[in-house]
């Protein structure tokens, strides 16, 4: 797999995923800062999918000495009194870095641009507080990590290149009409006619890359279809073990199971499924057992990656699936 990742998952301790050539850390769980280390001063966006004390615990350090480095993106969802109440105790506590976060509330659909070119981020809502309000702001959101590329326009697509070069050279001449040009050397109209021709024959073209749930319900497949990497959570390995946890007294908040998120991937079309947020109850065989065991029975057409709970990933690239379809 292609990515720079470095994660930790282990459900009610904590959870942080650093992205390192988006320069973007997504929540804020104990241990974050003190794993990266220096990295942090890179991050340039720090994104929270909700305020569980396993998802935050850690973001006071993160602010404090991401802070020491300049001003920074902080975005969350606009629900949750917790945001507030951290804002100003950062301030009171440390005002000095504090003041660096740049705190955003965040609605469904809003975009964040991670300062890094062609590296867009799209939030959307996800279903994990049983009293969300699904006609008020977001209580909690998953980001889409979306690539912006030049592609050429869908009308000059048969073209061969030397016919695409001409049409490229003809609409970058037509732009060397306009008045505004009038004055400038050669050289500068030379250049006004390579990009004004490069940007008449392309647009624009959003790609999905990676959808990262955060906790809750599973997603929709609507919504994820199209992504290239789903890191969606599989807090319990069985339904059975889900449905004796909601019955107890942790209540108020929803999770999903490995079924759930396979079959989410499977009905968006995606490839490689990367599960995290695994309950710390289940030992590394356990998982990738029941991992093997659910994909093959529900004939996963992919690779299931799995973010063992109780350990820090570095360069999780460099894991091998726990489940991959047969040829
Ligand atoms: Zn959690
Ligand atoms: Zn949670």
């Amino acid at each position: 797999m292609q990515l720079q990742l470095a994660l930790h998952s282990s459900p009610r301790f904590s959870t942080w995923l650093w992205f390192n050539d988006w320069k973007t850390l997504i929540d804020a769980g104990d241990g974050a800062s003190q794993q990266l280390g220096y990295k942090i001063r890179k991050i340039d966006t720090v994104l929270l999918t909700h305020s569980h004390r396993d998802h935050i615990g850690g973001l006071l350090q993160v602010i404090n000495q991401r802070g020491e480095a300049g001003p920074f993106t902080l975005a969350h969802p606009t629900q949750g009194r917790s945001w507030r109440d951290m804002e100003s105790f950062s301030l009171r506590f440390n005002p000095g870095t504090s003041r660096n976060a740049v705190w955003r509330a965040l609605e469904e659909g809003d975009w964040i641009d991670t300062g890094v070119a062609g590296r867009l981020i799209k939030s959307f809502r996800t279903r994990h507080f049983l009293d969300d309000d699904p006609n008020r702001a977001p209580r909690s959101l998953g980001y889409h990590l979306i690539w912006r590329k030049n592609k050429v326009k869908p009308e000059y697509a048969a073209l061969s290149q030397s016919e695409l070069d001409a049409v490229r050279r003809e609409l970058g001449r037509q732009a060397l009409e306009n008045p505004q040009h009038i004055g400038k050397t050669e050289k500068e109209l030379e250049q006004v006619q390579i990009e004004a021709g490069r940007a008449a024959i392309t647009a624009p073209v959003d790609e999905k890359w990676i959808t990262i749930g955060g906790d809750g319900c599973p997603l929709s497949p609507q919504e994820v279809a199209g992504t290239q990497i789903l890191l969606h959570e599989a807090t319990f390995l069985l339904p059975d073990d889900y449905d004796a946890e909601a019955a107890g007294e942790d209540v108020g908040h929803m999770h999903s199971t490995v079924s759930d998120a396979l079959r989410v991937a499977a009905e968006a079309g995606v490839q490689d499924v990367i599960l995290y947020h695994i309950s710390t109850r289940y030992s590394d065989q356990e998982i990738r057992e029941s991992i093997a065991t659910t994909a093959k029975d529900a004939a996963f057409k992919g690779r299931v990656y799995a973010a063992m709970p109780r350990r820090i990933y570095f360069d999780f690239a460099r894991e091998k699936p726990v489940w991959e379809a047969p040829l």
